[in-house]
């Protein structure tokens, strides 16, 4: 008897997996110290879900529409979402509708329309604070220096509960510039982790996507976001999801 054909999808992310596990081993921790966020913009519900079967819950959508859409496709299986995409705060109440975290907190008035929604229906909400660590006006998130009196803005709300740091690094295939943007954010970090009012909370960095995942677990991720390594390219030019952003993936 023959086992069924492996798909591409499970092959790709088992082989991601072992990656994200050896460079977690490299970085002096444990294999499964480093948590998978599947990013599946454009990728059809039928092909995320050959992920979902495989083990893996935790999903990462860009855009709103689409994640609700993908959401409902998805409904009863065992998955987690999170919004790693910029949010407009009119969309608060759509993206509270699936998404179990917001990866791209970026602004005052955002953290309140979110508190403002989670309040009236009576839950609360893992945030991380996305920081513009490669400089670039494109980008969005705080600037590093924005981030500890944004962090004591965020302690009033009580519906909130910031997790860490999420950074997108500079578009190059520069590895020194890279790691410099992670290294920036892992700095961040530590030093809120000192000093800022939800201090030992500020655990988690989500940086490291499918060109560079390993680099960023090198320089302590404890979250990457990958897409494209585990379902092949996207039809859609990076300009799409990221204003300034090259036309290529
Ligand atoms: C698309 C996206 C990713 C994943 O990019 P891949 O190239 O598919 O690995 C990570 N983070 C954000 C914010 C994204 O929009």
């Amino acid at each position: 008897m023959s086992e069924p054909a492996m798909s591409e999808v499970v092959a790709n992310l088992n082989l991601v997996r072992e990656r994200i596990a050896e460079a977690a081993v490299r970085s002096g921790r444990a294999p499964d110290a480093v948590r998978l966020v599947l990013v599946t913009k454009t990728v059809e519900p039928s092909r995320i879900l050959e992920a979902v079967r495989a083990g893996q819950a935790d999903l990462g959508e860009n855009k709103v529409q689409e994640g609700g859409r993908k959401a409902d496709a998805l409904a009863g299986e065992p998955v987690r979402w999170s919004m790693i995409g910029h949010l407009q705060s009119n969309k608060v109440k759509d993206v509270l509708r699936f998404a179990d975290e917001v990866q791209s907190l970026d602004r005052r008035s955002l953290a309140t329309a979110l508190d403002k929604r989670l309040q009236s229906v009576g839950r609360g909400l893992d945030v991380l604070v996305q920081v513009n660590t490669s400089g670039e006006a494109s980008k969005f998130g705080l600037t590093p220096e924005d981030v500890p009196a944004f962090l004591k803005d965020l302690a009033a709300f009580e519906t909130l509960r910031p997790k860490g740091f999420m950074t997108l690094a500079t578009f190059t295939p520069d590895e020194t510039e890279v790691r410099r943007c992670f290294r920036l954010l892992r700095d961040i970090r530590d030093r809120a982790r000192q000093d800022a009012p939800q201090g030992d909370t500020l655990t988690d960095l989500s940086m490291g996507m499918s060109g560079d995942y390993q680099w960023a677990i090198e320089e302590g991720a404890t979250v990457v976001r990958v897409g494209q390594a585990v379902f092949g390219p996207r039809p859609l030019p990076d300009s799409h999801y990221w204003p300034g952003a090259a036309g290529t993936a």
